[in-house]
């Protein structure tokens, strides 16, 4: 067998679709289980189409996912160039071949004499009026036109395409290794434009001839391209590689969470949440300058996003969820893609952000910490960084969410929240609280289990019980009701300021103080 080589194949047209993202994914795993290669090609052969800066996009958002292409424009192996717009040249005898052959032919209808055929077609009733086997023979062509007439239009400059000669009858096969066995009549297949008139070859044709080129052994793109499949196949065939073919997977959709329809920018402009993995700024469908934002700007950990994106109409077999890259490598197979499409959850999203988020360790965290301290002109050593965030971290869903919650650790209650206060600020709860915040006061450190200890003897002295004071202290302590480990928060402020602090809420609560 000979290696396994894939290929993510996007074209620069604007900002990534994270559909795109998931493919180029696949790809990758795909490659790296097999011992393979996986290869980026930038196809930009279609310049009206084409957008500045969005081939730069997409290398960053490949890179800030961690899938890293063993050959591309940037890293070329040995089957460069690896943008099409550079392998111009390289097409032209592919065309002659297939002209010589006779399975192509040179056309020179002009636009009005297209719109004129498809009028016509249209006022007969055809359902879907092509360009044919059948209608070829009415139109402008090699086909219908003498030699000396194709020559001489072509030596005066008249502009003209190639198109291919889709056989009239025959049956079409390719074994999809997601879908199985598809089968398509070659007169549903129109006579596709493989060479521009600006000499540019068309999607189809630098698609085959690349792949071929660059010895691909698999296919693996969006369903979207399950309808080109049959012309790309013709192509193999018509081209004399047939034996050597790749073999195709075409991907399921992503779908609206709703489940109606294909994921777009829009749905996710309305619901609120990132389609596209890092932010940009592109022409949008009018044309005018439209913002896409990303996954990483929401602040979401590239680990956990692809964990996101692998279970987007894949999955392992097991109730197991959490997958290291490494791990997706080890489990992912075709075998096991869906062929339905797969519905968007933004809330799955977040919630292995969230996982993610738990499981990395304290030290990274805590320069959220000492960043977000430093800008609102508070000192944080990074011992105390990385307590708190071991406190919170389990807490938060997104990293910017440590700083917001870590603030009680810097700045005093703004307010005490009322219902806790009504029902919770109590003479017994202030006796207690005075007597513990008296001893905390006297000591210069303290850990959670002293904290805890102390507590338990100022409650005894009173004979009250923990569960009467804990919510009163905490709210002295930090203004709210809930929030993480209130001895460990202790242990962190330290007892002169948590004696301070409810000193301070003694005070400014005196007279709400419940009987
Ligand atoms: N250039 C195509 C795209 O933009 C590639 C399709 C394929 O993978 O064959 O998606």
């Amino acid at each position: 067998m000979s290696q396994v080589r894939v290929r993510f194949a996007p074209s620069p047209t604007g900002a990534l679709h994270i559909g795109g993202v998931r493919t180029a994914l696949y790809n990758y795993l795909f490659a790296k289980k097999n011992d393979g290669k996986f290869i980026l090609r930038v196809e930009d052969t279609d310049q009206s189409r084409y957008v500045k800066g969005a081939e730069e996009y997409i290398k960053e958002s490949l890179e800030w996912c961690g899938i890293n292409p063993d050959e591309s424009p940037y890293h070329p192996g040995e089957f460069g160039p690896y943008r099409q717009s550079e392998r111009k040249d390289l097409y032209k005898q592919y065309v002659d071949q297939l002209l010589e052959n006779d399975l192509a032919y040179y056309a020179f209808d002009t636009p009005e004499e297209l719109d004129a055929m498809r009028e016509r077609l249209k006022e007969a009733k055809v359902h879907n009026p092509q360009y044919n086997s059948i209608t070829r023979m009415q139109m402008s062509n090699s086909l219908t036109l003498s030699a000396e007439d194709v020559k001489s239009k072509i030596d005066s400059g008249v502009p003209y395409v190639v198109r291919i000669k889709v056989p009239a009858k025959e049956d079409i096969r390719i074994n999809d290794l997601i879908r199985g066995w598809v089968k398509v009549h070659s007169s549903t297949i129109d006579d596709k434009v493989l060479m521009k008139s600006d000499g540019m070859p068309t999607y189809h044709l630098a698609n085959v001839v690349d792949d071929h080129l660059m010895k691909i052994t698999h296919v693996i793109r969006g369903e979207e391209w399950l309808p080109s499949a049959p012309l790309h196949v013709l192509l193999y065939k018509f081209l004399g590689w047939e034996e050597e073919m790749p073999q195709f997977a075409h991907l399921p959709l992503l779908l609206k969470p709703d489940g109606n329809g294909k994921l777009s920018k829009r749905d996710g402009d309305k619901l609120g949440f990132p389609v596209f993995p890092i932010n940009g700024d592109f022409p949008g469908k009018d044309g005018s300058l439209e913002h896409f934002s990303g996954y990483r700007e929401a602040g979401y950990l590239p680990d956990g996003f692809i964990n996101f994106i692998a279970f987007l109409g894949w999955n392992p077999g097991t109730e197991q969820e959490i997958f290291s890259v490494p791990e997706l490598v080890e489990n992912f197979s075709l075998e096991r893609i869906n062929k339905a499409g797969a519905k968007f959850d933004i809330e799955k999203a977040k919630w292995y952000n969230q996982q993610y988020l738990k499981s990395t360790p304290e030290n990274e965290l805590a320069n959220y910490i000492i960043n977000g301290s430093k800008e609102a002109g508070f000192e944080c050593s990074e011992s105390t960084a990385i307590k708190i965030a071991g406190l919170l971290k389990e807490r938060v869903t997104f990293i910017h969410e440590l700083w917001d919650d870590a603030k009680i650790f810097f700045e005093l209650p703004e307010s005490y929240d009322d219902k806790v206060v009504k029902k919770k600020w109590t003479q017994e709860a202030v006796t207690v609280l005075t007597d513990y915040g008296t001893t905390l006061g006297s000591l210069d450190s303290i850990n959670s289990e002293e904290a805890k200890s102390t507590l338990e003897q100022s409650l005894e002295k009173f004979g009250i019980n923990i569960g009467r004071v804990m919510q009163a202290l905490r709210l002295s302590i930090t203004g709210a009701g809930g929030g993480p480990d209130l001895m460990m928060i202790i242990e962190v402020l330290g007892p002169k300021e948590v004696s301070k602090r409810i000193e301070i809420a003694i005070d400014t609560l005196a007279e709400r103080v419940k009987s």
